[in-house]
């Protein structure tokens, strides 16, 4: 699909039904019925960075910021195993506390649990993305979040998007499963920008595409705007799905917040991947990057079994392996 008939699908809701079924063969015939499941581990929310849509920006001081200490991350990992996860995300701010030495000693100590680990952790160097790849990291996630260059620069005070196309670059050449995505409905963003994400993900070649609809947070100087359209968002997810038939997908929680079925329509429109809540329920609550985060008083098992059982009410299994991409 070239770019116009990526537009003319986004502008049209007759298409939708047909868009969401086929993206459901789509991803049936090529990754399955399997649901691969992944440990979400959310071990600081300190961030130095000031996104304007993210709670966890360094200006809110109305949140409580935590760290986790490496043995609480590993005990946390450690539990995760327990519960049958076949890979770990660590996933934070951008908190420099955690130095390249501190992150290869917990990434080291995670992959001897037998364990597929991914890391999602910001904007860093090629010689740390490299240091975290050859301590045993598997995969990166870091979503490009928009490929608007001026939408980009304006959510992003500070930083520009050139570095953040370097990054993921970087990671493609170091071997790391890449996993990037978007956000659907930042103030100004159009569909033709929407677009370009989508072939950029394509033209990137990466091997996990994450969609969510943005949601405004009190906190942040987006409070006021609007929160992104779930369908829109659903509709970007399943033009990827078409557009990489291979990769994974996950059905995102910032879906699961603005729809309450939002995980399973996902999963039924493309999606073949769920990264439940995994972090211990005392940290849950304040890793607010947006309001109304599903699951924030459950405990991990309580996750693991309402997906479980979720997953099966509609005809799919849990993947027992690693899930890697699966050229
Ligand atoms: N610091 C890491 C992890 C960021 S949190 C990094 O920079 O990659 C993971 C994702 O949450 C972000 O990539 C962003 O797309 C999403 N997110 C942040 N704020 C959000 C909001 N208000 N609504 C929906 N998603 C949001």
């Amino acid at each position: 699909m070239k770019k116009e008939d990526l537009i003319d699908i986004l502008s049209d809701e007759t298409k939708n039904d047909w868009l969401f079924k086929t993206a459901n063969q789509v991803r049936h015939e090529y990754v399955g019925d399997e649901v691969h499941l992944r440990g979400l581990i959310e071990f600081s929310n300190i961030c130095k960075r000031r996104c304007k849509y993210c709670g966890l920006r360094s200006p809110n001081n109305s949140i409580e910021r935590y760290r986790l200490s490496a043995e609480e991350i590993l005990r946390t990992a450690k539990n995760a195993v327990e519960l049958g996860y076949r890979t770990i995300v660590l996933q934070s701010g951008e908190d420099d506390f955690y130095d390249t030495d501190k992150m290869c000693e917990i990434i080291r100590e995670i992959k001897s649990m037998d364990i597929a680990l991914t890391l999602s952790i910001g904007e860093k160097t090629y010689d740390e993305y490299k240091a975290f790849k050859e301590a045993g990291a598997d995969r990166y996630l870091l979503r490009i979040e928009t490929t608007d260059e001026k939408l980009y620069t304006e959510m992003h005070p500070g930083v520009n998007i050139e570095n953040r196309f370097d990054c993921l670059d970087n990671l493609k050449k170091l071997g790391y499963e890449t996993g990037t995505g978007c956000l659907v409905g930042l103030p100004n963003q159009t569909i033709e920008s929407l677009s370009h994400d989508i072939l950029f993900f394509k033209e990137l070649d990466a091997d996990m595409v994450g969609i969510g609809p943005f949601i405004p947070h009190e906190q942040t100087p987006l409070k006021d705007s609007d929160k992104g359209d779930f369908w829109l968002a659903l509709k970007v997810m399943a033009l990827t799905r078409l557009m990489l038939p291979d990769i994974n997908i996950p059905a995102t929680t910032a879906m699961e917040t603005i729809n309450p079925n939002g995980r399973l329509i996902a999963l039924q429109s493309g999606a073949n991947v769920v990264m439940p809540n995994v972090t211990s329920t005392e940290y849950r609550a304040k890793y607010e990057i947006y309001p109304g985060k599903i699951c924030i008083n459950d405990k991990p098992e309580q996750c693991r079994g309402c997906i479980e059982n979720k997953i099966k009410s509609i005809g799919r299994t849990i993947s027992k392996d690693y899930g890697f991409r699966k050229k």
